[in-house]
């Protein structure tokens, strides 16, 4: 960025609060300040033990406790039904994708993938290195044939900013349903019992990376006579054969879920994950096209808004170096995006004011592109005119903006300058 136009940029943002960051990333996502005092404490001296969490060893009763009350208030605080069963598996997201192949395929399987964006069209990718893959792309083109093994589906694509609000209307009966929901598990309700298989890594909602919530109907937990890898057996770690768990990370869950269960369980995030998409949307759609989101408002993701500032990338990017110079940050897009615009993740941690707060950015930075071109636009209509020395003065004096009635002022003296 231009260093003129950047120190104009800090005049201009000079009454934006100073405050500590707001991380608006798609994941690791903002952690809850109060978890992580707690876990920064355990990682010194767990429980009063003389040890940290992080040296628990997982052959000590102490982990079995912390493991069992984890999984407890995980039934809790996501209303898992007693149909199923739910446990922790060492890695990520992606790591499912495969997991399915050894759980519910054979090398001659088929299975069918709703690609409805980045993360469906990579677990299809994914699953295509090891059985057939049927890619269908609306989800009124599934089919329940049971030469299926499961139908896949995500129902948050964390990249393209898309939900399905109430799930998929497709429930198959002679295959498994399969969900990622590794962006929105924990932050609205959802009917688990719906589903065969589901999972979300825990770098979202839930925690911090190292491990993937799995919740399973029962039945799928019978022993099978395949010969599955351990580290791909879901029922190695249902009963805790696994390898060494990833400690920590399962800890920090079970904090955040008692604090999310504190502060109002899943009735809460569900209403103020709604309110904040809802701010966010509102704001970009009376933008006056400043701020654009194209997505259709019926598949409009409540976590993950994605938007361009005026379809420009070099303006969105101008955006995302602001955000940052001003603590808000995370907003840029994901790196496969080809527009290049912005994202803003709105995980549970992010309250009501952090939104609040990056629309009152949003605004300021609106106003000062606009009245940046505005008196671009009339400087070189009247750079000939004797009186070229007002506009030059309307150009100082953005450099000087500091408050919202200074701004309106200025937009005055350019439209009183467009009349003489
Ligand atoms: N699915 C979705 C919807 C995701 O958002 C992500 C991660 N951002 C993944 C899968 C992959 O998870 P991981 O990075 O933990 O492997």
């Amino acid at each position: 960025m231009h260093p003129r136009r950047l120190c104009s940029l800090y005049r201009c943002f000079s009454t934006t609060k100073t405050r500590t960051k707001i991380n608006f990333n798609a994941g690791p996502s903002q952690l809850s300040k109060n978890v992580l005092a707690q876990a920064s404490q355990a990682i010194l001296d767990y429980n009063n033990s003389g040890s940290s969490i992080c040296e628990l060893s997982h052959f000590n009763s102490e982990w079995k406790t912390l493991y069992n009350d984890t999984v407890k208030n995980t039934i809790n605080f996501l209303n898992i039904p007693k149909s199923h069963k739910c446990f922790y598996m060492n890695g990520g997201g992606t790591h499912q994708f495969t997991t399915l192949f050894y759980n519910l395929c054979n090398k001659d399987s088929e299975v069918q993938v709703l690609v409805s964006g980045y993360w469906s069209q990579k677990a299809a990718d994914e699953l295509s290195k090891l059985c057939k893959v049927k890619i269908v792309n609306h989800a009124s083109e599934l089919k329940d044939d049971k030469k299926y093994s499961f139908t896949f589906y995500c129902e948050n694509e964390t990249v393209n900013g898309i939900e399905y609000k109430n799930g998929l209307s497709f429930k198959p009966k002679n295959h498994i349903l399969v969900c990622d929901s590794c962006s929105i598990l924990g932050g609205k309700h959802m009917d688990i019992g719906n589903y065969d298989v589901l999972f979300s890594s825990l770098s979202k909602n839930l925690g911090v990376s190292g491990s993937t919530l799995v919740i399973l109907k029962k039945e799928l937990l019978k022993d099978t006579s395949n010969k599955i890898p351990d580290v791909m057996n879901w029922r190695e770690y249902y009963k805790l054969n696994g390898p060494t768990p990833s400690v920590f990370s399962i800890f920090f869950t079970l904090k955040n879920l008692k604090h999310m269960i504190k502060t109002g369980g899943l009735d809460y995030y569900d209403r103020i994950n709604t309110i904040k998409s809802d701010l966010l949307y509102k704001y970009i759609d009376n933008s006056d096209g400043f701020y654009i989101n194209t997505i259709d408002k019926k598949y409009r993701s409540r976590t993950n808004i994605v938007f361009t500032v005026k379809d420009s990338h070099e303006l969105s990017k101008y955006f995302s170096d602001s955000c940052d110079l001003f603590g808000f940050i995370g907003t840029r897009h994901h790196f496969s995006d080809k527009s290049k615009g912005c994202r803003l993740s709105l995980y549970n941690s992010i309250s009501i004011q952090d939104v609040e707060d990056i629309i009152d950015f949003m605004e300021k930075f609106k106003r000062f592109v606009l009245y940046k071109d505005l008196t671009t636009h009339y400087s070189n209509r009247f750079i000939k005119k004797t009186d070229s020395i007002l506009v030059r003065k309307a150009e100082d004096n953005i450099s000087e903006l500091s408050s919202d009635e200074q701004i309106d002022m200025l937009a005055n003296d350019i439209g009183r300058l467009n009349k003489l």
